[in-house]
């Protein structure tokens, strides 16, 4: 049976019906679709409520991105 990438609990049919989400070898974080000019190390599968917190992860992780590159401009 597939387990959460995560936390490693099993996924199933219905509720924990595995959400996959594509990890990018670029920055090492989850994408639900892989930005271009990054290299896809494939898909995983994830929980609904797992693959929610590895998709904000990735998006704090872009916005202090955002701030870095914001204040090297500046
Ligand atoms: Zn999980």
């Amino acid at each position: 049976m597939e387990k959460c990438t995560r936390c490693g609990k099993p996924l199933g049919e219905g509720v924990n019906e595995p959400v996959i989400l594509e990890l990018s070898n670029t920055d090492g974080h989850y994408y639900q679709s892989i930005p271009p000019g990054h290299v896809s190390q494939g898909g995983f599968p994830f929980g609904l409520r797992c693959a929610t917190l590895e998709c904000l992860d990735t998006v704090l992780f872009l916005s202090h991105e955002i701030d870095r590159i914001h204040s090297q401009i500046n």
